[in-house]
C-alpha cells in the first residue's frame, strides 16, 4: 500500500477532530501531503470516523485524480489540493464546522488577537469571504486572505488549517475552537484587550521555530 506511514498519521488526525468536539457524524476533514512524492492523503466522503481505518484513506494527487483508494475523496478534496498547489510550505490541513469558530463565520467576523495562544496562529485569524463548495473557489479565498495566519475563518461555513504537517494542522484547528470560544465568552462581557502588533510579532517569532520543514 501507498504512503503507509502518512495513511496512519492521516487517519489518527482525523479520529482527534469527533474526540476534540470539532466535528458532528461525518463533517470535517485532515489530509496530509507527502513531502517526497507529493501526494496527498485524504479523508473519505462521507464515512463514519468509528468505521475508518488508514486503509481507508484517499491518495490523490494534485490534480484530484485518485492514485490509490476504494473510496471517494471528501468534498473538500478540491479545496486542500488548491492550497497545497498555492502553498509550497504546508503539508498539513485540516477543515472544520467547530461550533464556536464558526459562529464567527455566521457573523462574518474575524476572530480578533486578544490572546497570546493566538500568536500560535499567527495573530488574528482572518476572514474569507463566502465561496461555494465543491470547486477551487474555497482554495483561491483561503491562498488570498490568509496571508501568514495558520487558520482561516470562512464566512457562512467554518474553519481550515495549514500547518508543516497534518499533526500540526490538527493541533491548530483545536487551537482556534479553544481561541473561539474564550473570545465569545469575554465578547458576551466586554471589549476584549487586543495585543499589539508588537507583542504578536515577539510570540510569532518564538512559535515559528516549531513551523515549517526540518
Ligand atoms: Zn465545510
Amino acid at each position: 500500500m501507498l504512503l503507509e506511514q502518512l495513511r496512519e498519521i492521516v487517519w489518527k488526525c482525523n479520529l482527534e477532530l469527533p474526540k476534540n468536539g470539532l466535528v458532528k457524524m461525518t463533517s470535517g476533514n485532515v489530509s496530509g501531503r507527502d513531502p517526497q512524492t507529493g501526494l496527498v492523503v485524504i479523508k473519505p466522503s462521507g464515512y463514519s470516523y468509528e468505521e475508518m481505518t488508514p486503509a481507508h484513506m484517499v491518495v490523490v494527487d494534485l490534480d484530484c485524480r485518485v492514485v490509490e483508494g476504494d473510496l471517494k475523496p471528501s468534498t473538500d478534496t478540491d479545496t486542500h489540493l488548491y492550497v497545497y498547489r498555492h502553498r509550497p510550505d504546508v503539508f498539513g490541513m485540516v477543515h472544520t464546522h467547530s461550533p464556536y469558530a464558526t459562529s464567527f463565520a455566521a457573523l462574518g467576523q474575524s476572530i480578533p488577537a486578544c490572546l497570546t495562544a493566538s500568536a500560535m496562529l499567527g495573530g488574528e485569524i482572518p476572514l474569507g469571504g463566502y465561496a461555494p463548495i465543491g470547486g477551487s473557489e474555497i482554495g483561491q479565498e483561503i491562498v488570498n486572505k490568509i496571508g501568514r495566519a495558520l487558520a482561516i475563518v470562512m464566512q457562512n461555513h467554518g474553519v481550515f488549517t495549514i500547518g508543516s504537517s497534518p499533526q500540526h494542522a490538527t493541533k491548530l484547528a483545536v487551537e482556534v475552537e479553544e481561541i473561539a470560544m474564550i473570545t465569545h465568552l469575554a465578547m458576551l462581557r466586554g471589549q476584549p484587550i487586543l495585543l499589539t502588533q508588537g507583542q504578536i510579532d515577539y510570540m510569532v517569532d518564538l512559535y515559528r521555530n516549531e513551523y515549517g520543514q526540518r
